[in-house]
């Protein structure tokens, strides 16, 4: 299986007035061909702003400081100033254009609020049209408006409410057309950030289940970030549990799920409910993630990690290959 995006060492940093804090730290991972990673932690752990860091949007005063991210192109690109060659390009250190020209192309992203994503004075059709015309100037009007109306088809919604303005939807439509919008231009990876967390549970089921078969008709590989773990259960292939910053453990779904090796996956997964176990006793992770701007030495969990010893304070473990066919960043497994 080939990998279509490796990201190597990335750190990202946030500068405030009271610090730096590192939200992403030496991240290292890879997603093969046609599978979807789930990104998984509490809120604050880095998950968004890796997801956005893939495609060079880290949000001010946030900065990538280190690293490279690679993404696969199955064809050559053109551009104004060149030509993007098929094969593996460095994201990282693309100028302006040539960036512009992967973004939405090749790698689309999904806001986790629509409402704040689609501009309410313009009409969805006039939202596809900004998009394909922006890669594809001499692409017209109505070519770009069928586009649009198929994709919003095959989302099940009505083609004729293409003219119609984003207050006109419901929230799970209005994410539908967010979805539909990322997929237009046919990318090869899209980024999901918490595409449902704003929906109602029958709403999200819906969304979810269309997400799947989408991703098997446009030839898909996806990221889904999300701190639901149910919600990877039922759509991630594999998933990479983060926490301040850094990754804890990698694993397939199913390993994962079965077969948890980091302390802080088995808290998470231990404060899930289960409606195959109605007798499981539901835990919580006592206190809180550290605060960025003064980072604890060694394993950042130690605080609230029920096995931390005394080596965990000090060092910060490596991921290391872990029993169970994924990798674990802990010093129970010899992570020094
Ligand atoms: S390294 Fe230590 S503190 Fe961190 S998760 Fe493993 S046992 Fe717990």
């Amino acid at each position: 299986m080939k990998d279509i995006l490796r990201v190597e060492d990335l750190i990202v940093d946030y500068v405030t007035r009271r610090g730096v804090a590192r939200a992403v730290d030496r991240v290292s991972l890879t997603v093969g061909e046609n599978r979807t990673l789930g990104l998984a932690g509490e809120s604050g752990c880095g998950k968004s702003t890796l997801g956005r860091a893939i495609m060079r949007l880290v949000p001010y005063p946030g900065k990538i400081v280190d690293g490279r991210v690679f993404l696969d192109l199955d064809e050559d690109i053109p551009y104004e100033n060149g030509v993007l060659k098929k094969g593996e390009v460095e994201i990282t250190a693309l100028d302006e254009e040539a960036l512009r020209a992967v973004r939405g192309k090749e790698i689309a992203y999904i806001f986790q609020d629509p409402m704040t994503s689609l501009n309410p004075m313009l009409r969805i059709g006039d939202h596809f049209v900004q998009i394909l015309q922006a890669h594809n100037p001499e692409m017209e009007k109505d070519e770009a408006l069928e586009r649009g109306k198929e994709v919003l088809e095959s989302l099940g919604i009505l083609p004729e409410r293409i003219g119609d303005y984003p207050h006109q939807f419901s929230g799970g439509m209005r994410q539908r057309v967010m979805i539909g919008l990322s997929l237009v231009m046919r990318p090869r990876l899209l980024i999901a950030d918490e595409p449902t967390t704003s929906l109602d549970v029958i709403v999200e089921a819906q969304i979810l289940e269309e997400m799947a078969q989408l991703k098997e008709k446009f030839n898909l590989t996806m990221i889904l970030i999300t701190h639901n773990l149910g919600v990877l259960a039922q759509t991630a292939d594999d998933i990479a549990v983060m926490y301040t910053g850094r990754i804890c453990e990698v694993a397939t779904t199913e390993t994962l799920f079965e077969d948890p090796q980091h302390p802080y996956t088995q808290a998470l997964l231990e404060s899930v409910p289960d409606v195959t176990k109605p007798d499981k006793k539901l835990s919580w992770i006592p206190g809180a993630p550290p605060d960025l701007v003064e980072p604890l030495p060694g394993c950042m969990f130690h605080p609230r990690c029920p096995k931390a010893m005394d080596i965990c304070k000090k060092k910060v473990p490596k991921l290391v290959q872990s029993n169970n066919g994924g990798v674990v960043a802990c010093h129970l497994y010899g992570g020094a």
